[in-house]
């Protein structure tokens, strides 16, 4: 008798049905681009895409200021920037797209923007209605890229990021919320295998159109990949991928082909501006990698960033201006404990984070770059200690996996840095970062040093 084999059963890859693509403005920011995008989204079409759009390159700035002359009371600098920008957006449907019918579709669907904006020019302004002006450019780039697809014949569906994507009162996503509604969202249409929606927006705590803060649409990508358990979180700029140093000051350097959740997020966060900072986290909690590659160069490889490092060692250097060092001094801080503490607890009540600190027995110096409450912060302060306060410093921080026990490392590094004042120095703090302050007018010649130093590039 023949024994039945019963087929063994297929464990699905939990994450392997669906995969997101976020395109930049620049991505999008020209019709060609965007013809473009339509055929890296539709090239291979194994498994389901959710396609994440930025506004137009240029759009969101021009919101700002249209924004901005609203709250100053200039209604007609306001009034002449929106009908340049629908001038704009006019002649991109033009050489968009080909058929006198979607060009009157798409020129309908801009109108009903444009028409707010006219609408918001005759009420009184506020802060919840500059939010929803900003709102306007994902949402056009998405309708844009929509009836281009339509005139192609590619079947998709549009899905609203206000239906889903939200912040709470903290203006932080939740991960199993947005889950909890895009997947029913998803769930309405099981043979669509391409859908496409807005980063950057969403509602906030009270409802309102809200957003995820500049250069959110990465963070949109990340927590859309996380809440649809996605198999990648591919980030479309137009450089091939996240390089050793900044391409805009140095010289030479080299896309970075792996990295770990750790590494990017310290080089996201400390300067290299392809990536949201943001961005890392959702993808690292819910082991969704994430890669990195340029719209320009689709062949490229570039970078991969995932739970491995892939190579011990120094692997990149990253930047950040506009850093203010805080030093608190107090001889009373010696052999007392609870110093440290209290210090903190000044930054928490003005929810300021800190991104250095160094101590010694009767100092701490710490650094922080939002400023909105330095001098609240530096009143409370004063009872414990001297505090002194630096303006303009630059963060400079060196990244890569165990670099602290790579061998020389240090003493490259010190060799390098020895024209450049050093005022902190943040070792040891993780075992893939090292970090220095130095003055902002001395980082473009500090990131050069390190250039040589430590990749013997020029
Ligand atoms: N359009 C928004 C901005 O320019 C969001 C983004 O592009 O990521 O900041
Ligand atoms: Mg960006």
């Amino acid at each position: 008798m023949v024994k039945a084999v019963s087929p063994s059963p297929i464990t699905p890859f939990k994450n392997a049905f669906m995969k997101i693509m976020k395109f930049g403005g620049t991505s999008v920011g020209k019709p060609e681009r965007m013809h473009q995008v339509a055929q890296l989204v539709t090239r291979d079409e194994s498994e389901p895409r959710i396609v994440v759009l930025s506004a137009l390159s240029g759009t969101t700035n021009t919101l700002v200021s249209i924004g901005d002359a609203l709250s100053n009371g200039d209604r007609e600098t306001a009034r002449t920037t929106i009908s340049k920008l629908e001038a704009h957006y006019h002649s991109f449907i033009d050489s968009l797209l080909q058929k006198q019918e979607s060009r009157e579709k798409a020129r309908g669907l801009m109108a009903e923007h444009f028409e707010f904006l006219g609408v918001i020019l005759r009420i009184s302004f506020n802060d919840a209605l500059s939010k929803d002006i900003l709102a306007q450019g994902e949402l056009m780039s998405t309708k844009l890229f929509s009836v281009y697809l339509e005139e192609s014949g590619i079947r998709h569906e549009l899905l609203p990021a206000l239906e889903f994507m939200s912040i709470d009162a903290y203006e932080e996503p939740h991960v199993e919320e947005i889950r909890g509604r895009l997947m029913p969202i998803l769930d309405r249409h099981p043979d669509v295998g391409l859908f496409v929606t807005q980063g950057y927006i969403c509602r906030n705590a009270r409802g309102e159109v809200d957003n995820l803060k500049r250069g959110g649409s990465d963070y949109t990508a990340s927590l859309v990949a996380a809440a649809a358990e996605a198999s990648v979180c591919e980030i479309w700029t137009d450089i091939d991928g996240m390089h050793n140093n900044d391409p805009r000051i140095v010289g030479k350097t080299f896309p970075i082909e792996r990295l770990s959740f750790d590494e990017a997020a310290e080089l996201a966060y400390f300067g290299a501006k392809i990536l949201h900072p943001a961005s890392i986290w959702p993808a690292q909690r819910y082991g969704i990698p994430v890669r990195l590659l340029n719209t320009m160069e689709p062949e490229a490889k570039g970078t991969w960033i995932s739970g491995e490092a892939g190579s011990k060692g120094v692997k990149a250097i990253a930047a950040k201006d506009g850093i203010v060092e805080v030093r608190i001094k107090s001889s009373r801080m010696l052999l007392a404990y609870g110093f440290l503490r209290k210090i903190f607890e000044v930054f928490e009540k003005y929810r300021t984070p800190i991104d250095m600190i160094t101590t010694s027995e009767v100092a701490v110096s710490l650094t922080i770059d939002n400023v909105a409450n330095l001098d609240a912060i530096v009143r409370e302060l004063q009872p414990f200690g001297d505090t002194e306060v630096t303006r303009g410093q630059a963060i400079v921080a060196i990244v890569g996996n165990e670099i602290a026990q790579t061998k020389d490392m240090l003493s490259r590094l010190f060799q390098a840095m020895e024209p450049v004042p050093v005022r902190m120095v943040s070792y040891g703090g993780s075992a893939h970062n090292v970090s220095l302050l130095v003055p902002e007018d001395r980082k473009a010649e500090t990131l050069r040093l390190l250039n040589k130093g430590l990749f013997g590039l020029d």
